[in-house]
């Protein structure tokens, strides 16, 4: 089968398309014939770093496709359509996936719309439900709302959360977009403050949680626009890792709940809990189209590369998506 893999740690250019052996289903596991593969930052760090998160040579988080064979014990019936997450090697032809990961793709739902829901909606429910404690009428500020799990987090959090949803993003064709999702209040982060916009926003108070993709640049701005006792959490550092001076006084004085979290790394029955409870909420939504995957651009699997470059130029609008078959 052709994959994907990595020369060497390293840019874009290292990806290459090569022939590798196809993968049998283990226990418990569905061979899964890949349609459509979806890009995702975690692959940007796995391509350029020795070290990565993946067990696997071949990159890829999240597949959709149809279940060519099921190894034993696997229940999930052999041509039926599947997205879910992988352990890896989902820039494939075909992957393996635990068979109680294996969520069935609804009927309205291409196989290119399918492989842009997992990763980033399983990541935005985990870190604004099960992490992040939101509750209706809540204000929760969504940084980088334009991106993959942005997009999903806005929807998630006014469909489901019935939340009051304030989003940052660094352009108003990107804002435009994160209101026809549902955002209350759209800050465009190069013309505007942030936290004075939060506060006009929320009468002074902050926001009683921040899902923050951003880290180092905006943990002032963070630390100014949340809320008296409220929740943070930390889940990526597009904006840099490392504070140069902070005041751990400003945690503790507005005695915030900072949570960091990774989902790639997670066990394997941390993610099936996570899929079940995921899947039964939103099923009927994403039937009913009112939760919708956002795919902003469809390459083919050869063309690897040059997704990825669109990703880091944050060119993309909701989820780019590896068209495989
Ligand atoms: P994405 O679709 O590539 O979107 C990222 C967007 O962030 C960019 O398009 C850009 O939009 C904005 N951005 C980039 N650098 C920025 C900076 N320095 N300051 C402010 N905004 C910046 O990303 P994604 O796949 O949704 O992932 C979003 C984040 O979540 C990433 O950090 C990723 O690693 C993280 N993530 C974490 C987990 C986890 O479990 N912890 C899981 C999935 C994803 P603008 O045009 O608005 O600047």
């Amino acid at each position: 089968m052709k994959v994907i893999t990595v020369k060497q740690p390293g840019g874009a250019k290292q990806l290459q398309f090569v022939e590798h052996g196809k993968p049998t289903p283990k226990d418990g596991e569905l061979l899964i014939k890949v349609e459509a593969a979806a890009v995702n930052r975690t692959d940007i760090i796995n391509r350029e770093s020795s070290s990565g998160y993946l067990n696997n040579p071949i990159l890829g988080v999240e597949v959709a496709g149809v279940v060519e064979e099921a190894g034993p014990g696997a229940k999930t019936a052999v041509g039926t359509r599947v997205m879910g997450l992988v352990n890896g090697g989902g820039y494939a032809e075909y992957a393996v996936m635990p068979d109680e990961r294996g969520m069935e793709i609804p009927e309205n739902l291409s196989f290119e719309e399918a492989a842009a829901i997992p990763e980033v909606f399983l990541t935005a429910y985990q870190t604004l439900f099960w992490i992040g404690q939101l509750r209706p009428n809540e204000s929760v500020l969504i940084h980088a709302g334009g991106s993959g799990v942005g997009t999903a987090a806005i929807q998630l959090a006014k469909q489901i959360g019935k939340a009051n949803v304030i989003t940052t993003a660094g352009s108003n064709e990107k804002l435009d977009f994160c209101e026809s999702l549902g955002a209350d209040v759209c800050i465009n982060y190069k013309e505007q403050s942030i936290d004075e916009e939060v506060l006009n926003a929320t009468k002074n108070q902050g926001v009683d949680l921040i899902l923050d993709f951003i880290g180092a640049s905006y943990w002032n701005k963070n630390l100014a626009s949340i809320k008296v006792d409220g929740r943070w959490v930390l889940i990526g550092i597009l904006g840099g890792a490392e504070i140069e001076k902070f005041n751990l006084m400003d945690v503790i004085g507005k005695r915030v709940q900072l949570t960091g979290t990774l989902l790639t790394p997670r066990s394997d029955e941390y993610k099936t809990a996570l899929t079940t409870e995921f899947y039964s909420k939103t099923l009927e939504l994403f039937a009913n189209n009112k939760l919708r995957p956002i795919v902003d651009r469809i390459f083919s699997l050869n063309e690897a590369q040059q997704a990825h470059e669109h990703m880091e130029n944050n060119k993309n609008i909701g989820k780019i998506i590896l068209k495989v078959n």
